[in-house]
């Protein structure tokens, strides 16, 4: 392996929480023989394998995770073709959307501030209320566990609500071709500094977080409900449910995945007394 491998490393370092226990093996492959020799030495010696991007959807236990992850961070060259994009899974969505801005192709600009990579964004079907990924993907490209490189088309994907057929598939996301249109430049840059500066409003961006913690339940905004069950500014430990937006749980310092879990537990009984209502955990716990 060309690329970089770790041993024993915290995922805390990895993960935008900053929470998180050792990996076995980390691995940040630099190439696509890289990737294939990471699932070839899983296959082979039989070690569970993870994928992350930026780990910006992730909670990992303080145990940490067995086996190899693979943070595909530095697979990440991007590439304009007439009115798509074709993008290596550990591209950044905020570089993808900065070359689309320069190439004057729209339709990606409801991504704005999704502390995302490509990959990432595509298993999730990373959305706002302006769009989801789903709806700009053309196809990707996926490695599966028999070592094989296969193209899946958008159609074959099941995007829903932050989910997709890919999540927990197994197959590792290469490359992603992304279908744009035609914009102006300025107006593309005018609508990013747009959303940049509400999020910057609306977000605890000052603190380590991991986004969203819950799906909005069908006809409610998460954040509504945890507001009106009076869980703002709830503490456990360094896990705070955030005052300025009450999906969001931010770490104080030194927030344990245990101290994030148990807020999540107090948030989901509250809103239930209230509402009835059961909230479903938008991100992701490994460990
Ligand atoms: P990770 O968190 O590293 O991984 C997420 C999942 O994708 C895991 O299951 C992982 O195994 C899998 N995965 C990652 N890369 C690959 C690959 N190459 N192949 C196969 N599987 C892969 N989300 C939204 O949808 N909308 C928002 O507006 C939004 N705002 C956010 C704001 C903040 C401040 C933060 C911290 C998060 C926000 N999120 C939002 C959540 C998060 O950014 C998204 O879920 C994002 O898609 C995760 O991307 P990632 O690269 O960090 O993936």
């Amino acid at each position: 392996i060309m690329g970089q491998v770790l041993i024993d490393e915290p995922l805390s370092r990895h993960t935008t929480f900053r929470i998180g226990g050792p990996a076995d093996l980390l691995v940040l492959p630099i190439s696509r023989a890289d990737l294939e020799a990471c699932l070839e030495f899983s296959r082979q010696k039989g070690v569970p394998l993870h994928i992350m991007g930026k780990g910006s959807n992730l909670l990992v236990r303080e145990r940490g995770v067995r086996g190899l992850v693979i943070k595909t961070t530095k697979l990440s060259r991007i590439r304009v073709e007439d009115l798509s994009i074709r993008a290596e899974a550990g591209a950044s969505l905020a570089r993808v959307l900065s070359v689309a801005q320069k190439a004057g192709l729209s339709g990606l600009e409801f991504a704005t501030g999704i502390p995302a990579t490509l990959g990432g964004a595509t298993v999730m079907n990373a959305g706002t209320p302006d769009g989801f990924l789903g709806e700009v993907i053309l196809k990707v490209e996926v490695l599966d566990k028999e070592g094989r490189f296969l193209f899946l088309e958008s159609s074959e994907l099941g995007f829903g609500y932050r989910e997709s057929r890919l999540k927990g598939s197994g197959l590792v996301i290469v490359t992603v071709e992304l279908a744009l249109k035609p914009g102006d430049p300025k107006e593309i840059a005018r609508l990013i500094a747009e959303r940049l500066a509400l999020r910057r409003r609306k977000q605890p961006l000052a603190w380590p977080n991991a986004g969203c913690i819950f799906k909005n339940p069908p006809g409610y905004a998460a954040g509504w409900l945890i507001e009106q069950a009076g869980a703002k500014g709830w503490r456990q430990g360094d896990a705070e449910v955030s005052t300025t937006h009450a999906n969001f749980i931010i770490n104080r310092g030194k927030a344990t995945a245990s101290d994030v879990l148990a807020l999540v537990e107090r948030i989901r009984e509250a809103v239930f007394r209230r509402f009835g209502i059961y909230l479903e955990l938008e991100i992701e716990t490994w460990g």
